[in-house]
């Protein structure tokens, strides 16, 4: 296989303009490119191949040059093998980290926002964030009492073929990188299991003097979706400090929100292992949710406190002053996790003293206020829910099964991609156009068809529209306080006892 002089000019351009190089540097970028590609040379006369588009961005020309080596049969035709050359080409248009580093914040001293954006840039530029993949993704909202919610299909991850399962079903996991979110994935190569990471940039931060890494989400759900990292592989934890780092960030870049997922199993995200944070520029559902009920504490006098009109159970604090509300934060997730009101069938501790509450916080910056959202939860399970007490219970689980995590919490479905294909046919029998065995959504579809005179013309708006009240029911099922007179009036006890204490 020889490449075409176009486009490795073009792709040498690119890697002079953004990355570490510079002019002398053109034949060196041109030769890296042919041993990573294990290609044999140049074709001088060679036009831009008639398949690409008149003005291929880097990715454009690799996605090109990775499927003429796989046509060649000079590269391993698996998704993973791929994504390593990916990676290891487009890591020749990415500064080094240090460069990266040092441009971001000479870019802060003007604004934090062009810091992010310029850090943005490159990292979809060099497919670190993956737009095209995104894009795959269906996104609608639905309107419910509680405000728009927001649903996500997920669709962006590509599916590993056969071959790759096989092999990644042989090859022994590795102790290095620990996991996906430790800082020694920068520049990873990558392998069968475990993501080509060489075109991976991460910024130092410091928050409250604790060295954290700040990155992009390859996947993400959100503008700008963003993971801050701790530097040592340590298990997620939520306690005072996790406020001081997360305002911390608020004053480093107030133009992004930034939560964490929970820290105890049933409840937390899916990686506790790393503690981390994520965050981003979207306003989220939950962020424009209905103040109700507010009220304030005796013990932070200055400090504005209110119940959200929301599924799940939320104390939102607002303060000018940082550090007040950093107490006052603390002092409600203190006092939640001791709490207990078996009423409602919410318990602080196991008979063996294991802890079941925690929170799923949320800080931003608005109005010239620091805002903290306390978002209670309760990780008990019973007969009756295996799962979790306050998880989505079985009637909704063929929609959504897996953990409420941060970004649900705040009002965006992220629902399998399994869901596209089954949705179609949830469709198609509505429209008795086949008569399928629905399995998990049968019993919906069926109640669909007594409650809607469904039509060609309707039919995606109703099933949109019922998906989106699935889930506002997964989000009713993990609050701790149910949207009853019952679990309003023991919510408000809660609540006064903040008040007094
Ligand atoms: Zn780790």
């Amino acid at each position: 296989m020889l490449l075409e002089q176009p486009l490795i000019e073009r792709f040498v351009a690119y890697a002079i303009k953004h990355g570490d190089f510079e002019k002398e540097d053109s034949v060196y970028i041109q030769n890296r490119v042919l041993a990573i590609l294990n290609a044999e040379g140049i074709e001088y006369n060679a036009a831009l191949p008639n398949n690409i588009n008149n003005n291929p961005s880097p990715n454009d020309i690799t996605q090109y040059w990775i499927q003429q080596a796989v046509n060649h049969h000079i590269i391993e035709d698996t998704l993973y093998n791929k994504e390593i050359i990916e990676a290891q080409i487009l890591d020749l248009i990415t500064p080094r980290p240090s460069a990266i580093n040092k441009q971001f914040f000479e870019a802060y001293k003007a604004a934090p926002n062009e810091a992010t954006d310029y850090f943005y840039e490159i990292s979809k530029l060099n497919h670190y964030v993956k737009e095209d993949a995104i894009a795959n993704n269906i996104n609608y909202e639905v309107m419910t009492e509680y405000g728009n919610i927001e649903v996500t299909i997920n669709l962006s991850k590509p599916e590993k073929d056969a071959k790759q399962i096989a092999l990644a079903k042989e090859a022994k996991s590795s102790e290095y990188p620990q996991c996906a979110l430790c800082i020694e994935n920068e520049g990873y190569k990558g392998s069968v299991l475990q993501a080509a990471r060489t075109n991976h940039r991460i910024i130092r931060i410091t928050l409250d003097d604790e060295h954290f890494g700040f990155q992009y989400s390859p996947y993400a759900y959100f503008q700008e979706h963003s993971i801050v990292l701790s530097e040592k592989h340590e298990p997620m934890k939520i306690n005072r400090q996790t406020f001081i780092n997360l305002l911390a960030f608020i004053d480093q870049f107030p133009h992004y929100f930034i939560g964490s997922n929970a820290d105890i199993p049933v409840v937390g995200g899916s990686i506790l292992s790393h503690n981390h944070y994520q965050t981003g520029k979207h306003t989220f559902p939950m962020d424009n949710a209905k103040e109700i009920d507010n009220f304030k504490m005796e013990r932070f006098p200055s400090v504005k406190a209110s119940i959200l009109k929301w599924p799940m159970s939320v104390i939102r604090l607002k303060d000018s002053n940082k550090d007040t509300l950093i107490e006052a934060a603390t002092y409600v997730m203190d006092c939640w996790n001791h709490y207990s009101d078996e009423t409602v069938q919410v318990k602080a501790f196991s008979d063996k003293g294991e802890r079941h509450h925690t929170i799923t916080p949320i800080a931003r910056y608005r109005n010239s206020l620091y805002e903290v959202d306390i978002v209670l939860r309760d990780n008990q399970t019973s007969d009756e829910y295996p799962d979790g007490i306050f998880h989505p219970h079985q009637d909704v689980q063929h929609i959504k099964k897996e953990n409420i995590g941060l970004i649900e919490v705040m009002g965006t479905a992220i629902l399998p991609g399994r869901l596209k294909r089954e949705l179609q046919d949830v469709k198609d029998y509505l429209l008795d156009e086949a008569i399928t065995d629905l399995g998990i959504h049968q019993s919906w579809a069926d109640s669909m068809k007594d409650n809607y005179i469904v039509t060609k013309s309707n039919v995606d708006e109703i099933v949109d529209k019922e998906v989106g009240y699935k889930f506002k029911r997964v989000l009713e099922d993990a609050g701790v306080f149910k949207q009853t007179v019952e679990g309003q009036n023991a919510f408000k006890r809660f609540v006064q006892k903040l008040k007094n204490d």
